[in-house]
């Protein structure tokens, strides 16, 4: 999926795969800017006038989203087998309607169910989310920011959907609330069998969420697979990087790696690989030619030439 512009395509998703199957947690991990976000909404083909969807497939249950027509994704797709916890939860709530109100208008808008019916599932959803249903009627204004957080995910659960994207879903909390989010996040996986994929810069929330792992940088894949393989003996020099960069509170004290350099002008990606201008280990080749992903292990993908 690229962003059309005066100057030419930015190439924000760019030979992007990977799988989520049944109850499967997937991590998109990667710095700002890396085409986690523009991943997603190309998935829900929730993109802005000027981004194409170049080449490639999105397959739900063997129908390739890429094909189906807006009307199609509107009714069958969105919200009822995909949606999405969008990225600020303080902003995605409309700030003059109470928060009931717009979760029960996501259940009108997309099934066949009366008011009333509509009103019964928003308040077992906020049950479901840790918030009293008598909070129904209550302004986002009136509640606190762990508990738009839960509003925003009980949204997304209006229409029992198979998968739930989750861009963000912590930033702007405290730790402490961000505990709490988690926490709902995983039991919700377990209860309603839901498929996540949960995008962030945040390693250690992955760790506490997910068991599989994409780590993505300038619109590509780098690395991907089981996430516990992954940490255990990270392949890509981009995610080794990204790993010493994040403090343990286990272990000896060590000082922390930063990544020197800035991530690539997608209107313009570097030839070869596009981490070569940042990378420590790059040869020759990565100057010159793109690599290709290769299979490392059993379930573990890595793209870097020093494998190939
Ligand atoms: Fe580094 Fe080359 Fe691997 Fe790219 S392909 S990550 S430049 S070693």
């Amino acid at each position: 999926m690229y962003y059309q512009t005066i100057r030419g395509y930015v190439r924000a998703v760019d030979d992007v795969s990977f799988k989520v199957g049944k109850e499967d947690a997937l991590g998109l991990a990667g710095e700002s800017g890396c085409g986690k976000t523009s991943s997603a909404l190309t998935i829900l083909r929730l993109l802005p006038w000027n981004a194409r969807i170049i080449d490639g497939s999105i397959t739900l249950d063997g129908e390739d989203l890429v094909k189906m027509r807006d009307k199609d994704i509107r009714k069958k797709i969105r919200w009822k087998r995909i949606s999405m916890v969008f990225q600020g939860a303080m902003n995605a709530l409309h700030p003059t309607y109470s928060v009931g109100k717009q979760i029960t208008e996501a259940i009108l808008l997309h099934e066949d169910v009366d008011s009333k019916e509509a009103v019964e599932r928003t308040e077992k959803l906020l049950e479901l989310v840790g918030i009293e249903a008598e909070k129904i009627n209550r302004f986002p204004h009136e509640l606190s920011g762990g508990m738009k957080q839960r509003v925003v995910t009980a949204m997304a659960l209006a229409c029992n959907p198979d998968i739930v994207i989750a861009d963000e879903p912590t930033t702007a909390l405290d730790v402490i609330v961000q505990a709490q989010v988690l926490k709902v996040m995983k039991e919700l996986q377990s209860k309603l069998k839901l498929s996540w994929i949960l995008i962030t810069h945040d390693l250690s929330m992955i760790t506490e969420t997910c068991n599989r792992l994409a780590i993505m940088y300038a619109g590509k894949v780098a690395e991907y697979g089981d996430l516990a393989a992954i940490y255990k003996e990270p392949l890509h020099p981009y995610t080794e990087r990204l790993l010493s960069a994040f403090p343990s509170i286990v272990g000896p004290k060590s000082e922390l790696s930063s990544i020197p350099g800035f991530p690539p002008d997608l209107l313009v990606p570097p030839p070869g690989c596009r981490f070569h201008p940042r990378c420590p280990k790059a040869m020759d080749i990565c100057r010159k030619k793109e690599p290709v992903p290769v299979k490392a292990k059993k379930d573990h993908e890595v793209i870097c030439h020093l494998y190939t």
